[in-house]
C-alpha cells in the first residue's frame, strides 16, 4: 500500500484535504493525524471492522482498548450510558485537552473498539486538525498512538512514516506535537475518579476540580499481583533497542556514576538535562530539556528514544525526573522504556 504524507498548513487549513482524509475514515480506512499529545492512528470508532484494522497495522494486542476522540461535548452523550457530575466538571476544566475519561459504553460502540470491555475511553482533543478530521469523518475516531506496538509514541509525522509506511493510506502532517506525552486517563465508572495513566494533566490539577481522586494502585506495583486497570499499562511500551537504565540520587553522584559506566564501555547513550549536559565526558550525550521546565522534558522524551535507536547505541543511561507534577507521567513512560531498570546511587 502506498502511504500519502500530506502537509497541513495550520494557518490556512486546507479543508478539502481533511475532507479527503475524512472520506477514507468514513469508508473504513485508517488515517494518522496529529493531536496535541502524540500522533494518533485513526479509524471510525463505530465501525468494528475499521477499528480492527488499527490492531493489525500496529501489531497491537487485541485486549488493549482504543480511545474514542470526539469534537464536541454533545458527542459524548451519544456513546456513553451516563456522564457523572465529576466528569462534567473535569470536561469543563480540561476539555478540549489531554484528558481521557472512561465511561460505561452504549451498544453503538463495538467491542472491537473497546478491547472487549463494557466501558469506553473518550477524549476531546484541542488540536484543530484532529477536530476538523473528527467532524469530517462522522464524529467518532478511535485512535491509539500511531506507532508500531512496543515502539516509542510518535511526536512528528516523520516518526509515524517510519512505523506506518506501506501499512496505511494517509498521514496528515501537522508538524511536531506540543505536549509529546499521552493523555491522562481517568476512570469515571467507580464511586470516585481514579487515575489509570498519569499524563500532562497532573493529580494536583485534577484535585482542584474534584473532591476525591485516587491513583490506580496497579500503576506503581512493579512486579506485584496488582494489575493496572488500563489494559495498555501492563505492556512494556516505548522500548528503545538499547538497554536503558535510570540512575537516581544526588546530581553529582548520578553524573559520576554515569561517567564511570560510560568510560571505555561500548557505544553508550546518556539522557541528561540543560543543567548537567556539560558534566559528561563520554558517550552520545542528549539533552532532554531543562529541570526548570518539566514540559520541555516530556515533549522530547519519545523523540530522544527514537534517536538512540538510529544512533545504534548499545546501552543508555538516563537521569531521573521524579517530581510530584509532570514528573509522574515522565517517569511512568521512562520506567516502561527501561523495563523498570533503575539504580539508586545515593549511598
Ligand atoms: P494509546 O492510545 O496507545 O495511548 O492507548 C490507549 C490507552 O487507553 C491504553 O493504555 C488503554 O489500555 C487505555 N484504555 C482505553 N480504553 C480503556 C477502557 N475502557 N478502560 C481502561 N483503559 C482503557
Ligand atoms: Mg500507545
Amino acid at each position: 500500500m502506498q502511504t500519502e504524507l500530506i502537509e497541513i498548513d495550520r494557518r490556512n487549513m486546507p479543508v478539502h484535504l481533511i475532507e479527503r482524509a475524512g472520506m477514507i475514515l468514513r469508508s473504513g480506512g485508517l488515517v494518522a493525524f496529529p493531536t496535541e499529545t502524540v500522533y494518533g492512528l485513526g479509524a471510525d470508532a463505530l465501525n468494528e471492522e475499521a477499528a480492527q484494522k488499527i490492531y493489525a497495522a500496529k501489531g497491537r494486542p487485541s485486549d488493549n482498548p482504543l480511545i474514542v476522540h470526539i469534537a464536541d461535548m454533545e458527542a459524548v452523550g451519544q456513546i456513553v450510558k451516563m456522564v457523572p457530575e465529576e466528569a462534567r466538571a473535569l470536561a469543563e476544566a480540561f476539555w478540549p485537552g489531554p484528558l481521557t475519561m472512561i465511561f460505561h459504553k452504549r451498544e453503538c460502540v463495538p467491542m472491537g473498539t473497546t478491547g472487549g470491555l463494557s466501558t469506553v475511553a473518550v477524549r476531546l482533543p484541542s488540536d484543530e486538525i484532529a477536530r476538523e478530521l473528527i467532524r469530517q469523518s462522522g464524529g467518532y475516531i478511535a485512535a491509539p498512538s500511531a506507532n508500531v506496538s512496543g515502539r516509542p509514541s510518535p511526536t512528528t509525522a516523520q516518526h509515524v512514516y517510519e512505523d506506518m509506511n506501506g501499512r496505511i493510506p494517509m498521514i496528515l502532517d501537522g508538524g511536531p506535537v506540543p505536549i509529546g506525552i499521552e493523555s491522562t486517563i481517568v476512570d469515571l465508572t467507580e464511586d470516585h475518579p481514579v487515575i489509570l495513566r498519569p499524563g500532562y494533566i497532573t493529580l494536583s490539577m485534577i484535585q482542584t476540580v474534584v473532591d476525591r481522586v485516587e491513583v490506580d494502585r496497579g500503576l506503581s506495583a512493579e512486579d506485584s499481583v496488582i494489575r493496572p486497570k488500563a489494559p495498555g499499562m501492563k505492556y512494556r511500551h516505548y522500548a528503545p533497542k538499547a538497554e536503558l537504565q535510570i540512575v537516581e540520587g544526588p546530581v553529582e553522584r548520578v553524573v559520576s556514576y554515569i561517567n564511570k559506566q560510560c568510560s571505555g564501555a561500548g557505544k553508550t547513550g546518556i539522557i541528561c538535562t540543560e543543567e548537567t549536559k556539560t558534566c559528561y565526558s563520554h558517550g552520545d550525550v542528549k539533552c532532554i530539556g531543562s529541570r526548570k521546565d518539566e514540559a520541555s522534558i516530556a515533549s522530547h522524551l519519545f523523540a530522544i528514544l527514537r534517536e538512540f535507536d538510529e544512533d545504534g547505541v548499545e546501552r543508555i543511561y538516563s537521569e531521573s525526573f521524579e517530581t510530584p507534577g509532570l514528573g509522574q507521567a515522565i517517569m511512568n513512560r521512562l520506567l516502561k522504556a527501561a523495563g523498570h531498570r533503575k539504580i539508586d546511587v545515593t549511598q
